[in-house]
């Protein structure tokens, strides 16, 4: 049976993992729309190999390339946010969002506001929009399935469980390329050393994000969000590793884990066939060969993006959207040569002071609003770095 499917963030990591999934068994889906930012020659031929009915860049700029590179293929072309959130909106049976940050938000609601399934990879759109998201989510009937690799290990790890009976969630947390940095050394790391990750390849934004350790924070305002056990039930665990990618424990001390390679294609693959399987081109784990799993508990210290993030949960109202949105202008702003890896944290917290908390955001535009002006303030910080020093 073919199955429509809509792929938001088509050029990305995730895009890539989902579309070679996809490639391996064509007569499984049909694509309806593939969408980038701009990409516009990358994106016509990723919708031409797979005959996609609609490509869409978010940035309408890009549009007249893109429709140059489609020209006499019958498949339509559309630019702009608007065009977007219709592509979003257009009924499938699948729609994978692996748009990064916080624009892939309203694309995500459209998909949610037609009651569709959704994988979601896009965590800054949870992490901005939790209450928001999860209760348009149960309004419309709309099924969410976790594709962050921690998030899918612990919704594997819950199936034929119930959440009452959840003593712990742990997320565990491969502590990044600079785990085992000194404080003075990580003053001085580059945007090249941040992004070589270990273990898993990735987008530039969350390599960042995992160096920094804010990439675990936002994954703790996600799990809190997709699985409503309260804060004090999820704890995070360094396990360099990466090969149990997160773990439920119940109230008799019987612990579940999910292990795997660490490849997106095996959470992915988790979501795309749920509730059934299907085959990967991974190989089997090989546990032997890996020797040892090792896990230590954070240092907050020199990686405060964790407590930052846990702050902002306990604080509530607008605070997870600031923090995504200073956290998304940081990460540019290092990646760009602008701000020091150290400064990422700090730019983040000093956001979240100067911000009013006020009442939590009641709707899409209520997020969206605090979104921008977490980004002027951020900005602004920016623009004095004695701020931040
Ligand atoms: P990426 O940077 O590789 O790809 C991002 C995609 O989004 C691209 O197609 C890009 O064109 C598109 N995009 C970027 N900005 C946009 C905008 N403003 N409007 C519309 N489209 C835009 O990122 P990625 O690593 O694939 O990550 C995507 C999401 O999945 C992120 O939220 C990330 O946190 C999450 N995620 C990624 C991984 C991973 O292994 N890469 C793992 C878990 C979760
Ligand atoms: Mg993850």
């Amino acid at each position: 049976m073919t199955r429509t499917l809509t792929l938001l963030g088509a050029t990305g990591s995730i895009g890539a993992s989902t579309l070679d999934l996809v490639r391996r068994n064509r007569a499984a889906w049909q694509i309806e729309a593939l969408t980038a930012q701009c990409s516009a020659a990358q994106l016509a031929a990723l919708a031409i190999e797979f005959d996609a009915r609609l490509a869409v860049v978010g940035d309408e700029a890009c549009l007249p390339e893109l429709r140059d590179a489609l020209a006499g293929t019958g498949i339509a072309a559309a630019g702009g946010r608007a065009a977007l959130i219709e592509a979003a909106a257009r009924p499938v049976d699948m729609t994978v969002a692996a748009i990064v940050g916080c624009a892939g938000l309203a694309p995500v609601m459209a998909a949610v506001e037609r009651g569709g399934t959704i994988a979601l990879a896009n965590k800054e759109a949870l992490v901005s929009a939790g209450e928001v998201l999860m209760a348009a989510v149960a309004r419309h009937g709309a099924t969410l399935l976790p594709t962050d690799s921690e998030h899918n290990a612990i919704f594997q790890c819950l199936a034929g469980n119930r959440i009452a009976d959840v003593a712990r969630i742990t997320l565990t947390a491969s502590g990044g390329p600079l785990r085992t940095w000194s404080a003075e050394r990580l003053h001085t790391a580059t945007p090249a050393e941040a992004i070589a990750h270990p273990n898993w390849s990735m987008g530039a934004k969350i390599s960042v994000d995992s160096a920094t350790m804010m990439n675990k924070g936002l994954e703790y305002i996600e799990a809190y969000h997709l699985f409503p056990v309260g804060l004090d039930k999820l704890s995070i665990v360094i396990h360099p590793q990466s090969v149990i990618h997160s773990m439920v424990e119940f109230r008799d001390r019987s612990t579940l884990a999910q292990l795997g390679p660490s490849d997106m294609r095996v959470p992915i693959a988790s979501c795309l066939a749920w509730p059934e399987r299907m085959e990967t081109p991974l190989g089997p784990l090989d546990l032997a060969a890996i020797g040892e799993l090792t896990f230590h508990a954070p240092d907050e210290e020199r990686f405060p993006a964790t407590r930052l993030a846990r702050e902002a949960l306990a604080a509530g109202g607008a605070a997870p959207a600031i923090l995504n949105a200073a956290n998304e202008v940081a990460v540019a702003a290092f990646l760009a040569g602008q701000l020091r890896f150290t400064h990422i944290a700090a730019l983040v917290e000093e956001t979240l002071e100067r911000s009013p908390l006020g009442a939590a955001p009641a709707s899409l535009e209520d997020v969206l609003a605090i979104d921008q002006s977490a980004r002027r303030e951020a900005q602004r910080l920016l623009e004095n770095p004695a701020l931040v020093g």
